[in-house]
């Protein structure tokens, strides 16, 4: 295969190569040699270039995330997007940042995960029962992309969790913008309309029908949630309790 024969420059391409992807590893890879949104290629690349201080002697991934953990999960933890200098900086979700640090120690907690360190791709990390995958995968400008960018990006999403839908019992959305992005993947890869009208994103609402994974709603572990109280470790340990216990796992 020639270089950059697999690259994606149109929302055309992202449909054709998430499609053919017919493994985890060739969607990674497939993920990761995506260009379809000019205006999130120039800032992940940007970021990658300026660096923060505290990161200026690392290389930077610059690039979109593929999803970490288990090919076999029953959890599926969907998240927004990469962050800036965590993900985009690192090459793995909520990798390298405040973020992460919550989220792992929670996994951790939970026996869902066999540390709580996340720093780097080396760290040792391992998931347990656990994939996470993000609804966009390149770092948005100010965490927030344009519905274009996010509707040009689902079929990554879409196939990851066709390839994992054997096992998938139940997805943990963080935050609002990950639960919106669960309802147009349940209608294409289960293809099973969404309730009418939609159920609203909230903290530990639970949304269970008949032939797709158990959804759970969870405040998103950003700084302005953990810092500020709004989402506690002992709300974070209860919902992976309730997932645990939705995946067969408890
Ligand atoms: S956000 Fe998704 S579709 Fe857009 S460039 Fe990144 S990986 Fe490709």
């Amino acid at each position: 295969m020639r270089l950059g024969e697999r690259e994606s420059r149109t929302a055309g391409d992202v449909v054709r190569h998430a499609g053919e992807a017919a493994s985890l590893g060739l969607l990674d890879s497939a993920i990761a040699e995506c260009f379809a949104c000019s205006r999130l290629v120039e800032w992940r690349e940007d970021v990658a270039r300026v660096k923060r201080a505290a990161f200026r002697d690392q290389v930077y991934w610059g690039r979109p995330i593929p999803g970490f953990g288990n090919a076999d999960a029953e959890i599926g933890i969907l998240g927004l997007a990469p962050a800036a200098h965590g993900g985009n900086r690192t090459g793995r979700l909520f990798t390298g940042d405040r973020s992460g640090d919550v989220l792992f120690a929670a996994l951790h907690r939970a026996g869902l995960a066999n540390q709580a360190l996340s720093v780097s791709l080396d760290d040792g990390l391992e998931l347990r029962n656990t994939r996470i995958f993000p609804a966009v995968r390149c770092a948005p400008p100010d965490n927030k992309p344009t519905p274009e960018e996010r509707d040009t990006c689902a079929p990554w999403f879409h196939q990851e969790l066709r390839l994992i839908r054997p096992t998938l019992r139940v997805v943990v959305a963080l935050g609002a913008f990950a639960w919106g992005a669960w309802w147009p993947a349940m209608s294409v890869v289960y293809g099973v309309k969404p309730p009418v009208p939609r159920p609203k994103f909230g903290h530990g609402v639970q949304v269970s029908l008949p032939d797709v994974p158990h959804l759970l709603g969870c405040f998103h572990v950003s700084q302005q949630n953990t810092f500020t109280g709004r989402l506690t470790p002992a709300m974070l340990d209860d919902v992976f309790d309730r997932a645990k216990a939705l995946a067969g796992l408890a």
